[in-house]
């Protein structure tokens, strides 16, 4: 069934203002009547937060957090794009746009990317009014410096901690809101499900992390805000809470779930170290700015970095992509530095990684200069290596790091569920098959300031809400479902632990449907995780008691939803037969090793509906119409 995304009509450069005044509006003394449930408190779920309670919205604010500024996107190091183009460079809302669209290997959509490319220079006005302490130059201007994928600077920053700044923005606002009582804070929440009733999304299901109570909550509307799914691979950059359950629990409910192999691996993190570590850190792509990427000519060539001379090194990004360099998007870094170590010029004791050499930089800009730029990346390199990167080259290799796929939702962020409204990066919105560098603090803060508060509006005022409280049967079977599955598995008792299951899982993931995918290992991955799923049910093991605060407990839900959800992704990465951004598959490259699309049959977003336990997910297709940009291969040389 073909997808209506409900773009507006109209020029590109039209569309937002002209919706915002199609939209209906609620009357400012009927906002209080209604309550609206907002799932994450990240840079999305925090903004929006906000933002709704000031507009007079009666809001319920969830995370699993003990406060909510401790949401994933405090880590975000690197900055925030814009279109201001004050360094004066060339930089127009109409590059970023173009940038956003090319970077994604044309597969997301137009209308959305444009005003995603609008609104970025009113988060910035916004977040300065806040107070967010942005890098300035000399002479007190916000500075910028550039990401990959683009040849202007755009990308606003605050040292490498961009995330934290921003979200502490978006925290003090919730909490103003929270102090004068239009959002209740629920922190240690966890969703394990949607309520839905006459086909709007009408509460959630939660389960109280300190005390183990499972809780109802009712609402008008639905705004999930829960992050990302990269930890399906176990090993990640992404935050240990980080999980799929509440958008997977909804896709059960009827929200299509989009693009789910469409994963981004971040060139720039350090390389895995051994067996027993649970997480993996990015090195912020800032840093290729100034650090130059290089393996040695010759594999195997054991020599340390600083006697291997020039002539013997390869600077394989520059050669091969002179116009963009060291700073062509992530998947085209993280595909080269691959093809490296395949080659046997890998460097360290595993030879899964590349040199990011600052050598240069230094002696042209002096140590203290890379230090104000860059200090904190570097003392963290330093304090995990033990290796002090101003004396010799960091060490790094992909890692799973952020998922474009998520649910499905039209231009008014709203999935094909009535009043579920999903955000961040938990939706599949605008960045396509590949994200470039910056944008995702971008977009989380245009849904959740800019956008979710006028078509949620235009949805509240134009719906029709039957009385429903609590005590509705849809909660109490949604309330006992979510109890069953949860005693089920405390019941099972087995010899594995969550985590043993979920590692499998992750190497699965990482081997079949990671950095480069062919349909006989997916054909395979398929079957393995059908076979430790199954296992799972009956050989996990989960100590303690679910009747206080057991984070073994947490883990065993979410795991059991990765478990399903990894299929998934592997249902999705077969369906797409043809190579874009992320999703790389062997069997369709260029005669230089780059992605190929089949803009013919593919140049459609893939939402995924769900059909049962046993059932095969169904396919519906949005057909992405491209009327202002012209599909080509894309080229960073
Ligand atoms: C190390 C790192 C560095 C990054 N640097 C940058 C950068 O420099 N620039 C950039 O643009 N992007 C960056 N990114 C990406 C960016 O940080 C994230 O995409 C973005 O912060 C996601 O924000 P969010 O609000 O969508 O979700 P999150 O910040 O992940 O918040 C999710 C929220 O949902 C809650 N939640 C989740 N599941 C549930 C549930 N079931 N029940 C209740 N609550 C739930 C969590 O408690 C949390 O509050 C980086 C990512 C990483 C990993």
């Amino acid at each position: 069934m073909p997808l209506d995304a409900k773009i507006p009509g109209g020029p590109l450069a039209q569309k937002w203002d002209r919706h915002r005044f199609e939209l209906k509006l609620v009357n400012p003394a009927n906002k209080r009547k209604f309550e609206i449930i907002v799932v994450g408190t990240g840079l999305a779920g925090g903004s929006a937060s906000a933002t709704l309670a000031e507009l007079g919205y009666d809001v319920k604010t969830f995370c699993i957090q003990d406060s909510p500024r401790r949401a994933h996107s405090i880590a975000a190091q690197g900055g925030i794009n814009a279109a201001k183009n004050y360094p004066n460079d060339g930089d127009s809302i109409w590059r970023l746009f173009y940038d956003t669209v090319k970077g994604g290997d044309f597969r997301s959509r137009e209308a959305n990317v444009y005003r995603l490319a609008q609104l970025s220079n009113d988060i910035i006005d916004h977040c300065v009014a806040q107070g967010i302490p942005f890098a300035r130059d000399y002479g007190g201007l916000l500075a910028n410096r550039s990401f990959g994928g683009a040849q202007v600077s755009r990308t606003f920053y605050a040292r490498g901690q961009t995330g934290q700044q921003l979200l502490l923005g978006a925290y003090s606002a919730l909490s103003r809101q929270i102090g004068a009582g239009k959002v209740k804070m629920f922190e240690r929440r966890e969703m394990l499900d949607l309520v839905v009733i006459n086909g709007q999304a009408r509460g959630i299901i939660v389960r109280n992390l300190v005390t183990g109570q499972i809780e109802r909550h009712d609402s008008h509307a639905v705004v999930l805000c829960t992050g990302g799914y990269g930890n399906v691979f176990f090993l990640s950059t992404n935050a240990m809470a980080s999980n799929v359950t509440a958008a997977y629990r909804a896709y059960k409910r009827g929200a299509y779930f989009a693009n789910p192999c469409f994963t981004q691996i971040h060139p720039t993190c350090i390389p895995v170290h051994g067996a027993y570590q649970s997480k993996l850190t990015l090195m912020s792509e800032s840093l290729r700015n100034d650090g130059r990427v290089w393996v040695p000519k010759n594999p195997g060539d054991k020599r340390s970095p600083q006697q291997i001379p020039e002539s013997d090194r390869d600077y394989f990004l520059e050669e091969k992509y002179p116009s963009f360099g060291n700073l062509v998007p992530r998947d085209v870094a993280s595909r080269n530095a691959k093809e490296q170590c395949d080659m046997g010029k890998g460097v360290g004791a595993t030879g899964l990684a590349v040199y990011l050499d600052f050598e240069n930089a230094i002696n042209r800009d002096t140590k203290s200069v890379i230090e104000k730029k860059y200090g904190n990346l570097f003392q963290m390199y330093e304090k995990i290596t033990g290796e002090d990167p101003y004396q010799t080259p960091m060490r790094i290799y992909p890692a799973v790091h952020y998922t474009m796929g998520g649910l499905w939702v039209d231009y008014n962020l709203m999935s094909s569920i009535d009043g579920l409204f999903v955000m961040g990066e938990a939706n599949f919105s605008d960045h396509g098959a590949n994200r470039l560098g910056a944008s995702a603090l971008m977009q989380g803060l245009a849904d959740g300031y800019f956008i979710v508060p006028y078509t949620i509006g235009g949805y509240l005022a134009g719906a029709q809400f039957p009385e429903v409280n609590t005590d509705h049967s849809a909660f109490k079977d949604a309330e006992h479902d979510a109890q069953s599955r949860l005693n089920k598995l405390l019941s099972i008792n087995g010899k594995r632990t969550v985590d043993d299951f979920h590692k499998e899982l992750g190497l699965i993931m990482w081997e079949y449907c990671g950095m480069a995918r062919n349909n006989q290992g997916l054909e395979k991955a398929q079957k393995l995780v059908r076979q430790l799923r199954a296992e799972f049910w009956e050989n996990v093991k989960v100590p303690g008691s679910a009747a206080d605060f057991n984070q073994s407990v947490e883990r065993v839900g979410r795991v059991a939803d990765f478990l399903e959800f990894g299929e998934l992704m592997i249902i999705d990465a077969l369906a797409r037969q043809e190579s874009c951004g992320g999703h790389f598959n062997e069997d369709f490259q260029t005669e230089g090793h780059e992605a190929k699309r089949d803009d013919e049959n593919f140049c459609y977003a893939a939402a995924w509906g769900f059909s049962g336990d046993d059932g095969q997910p169904q396919l519906h297709k949005e057909h992405l119409v491209f009327e202002n940009v012209e599909l080509t291969q894309r080229s960073y040389k």
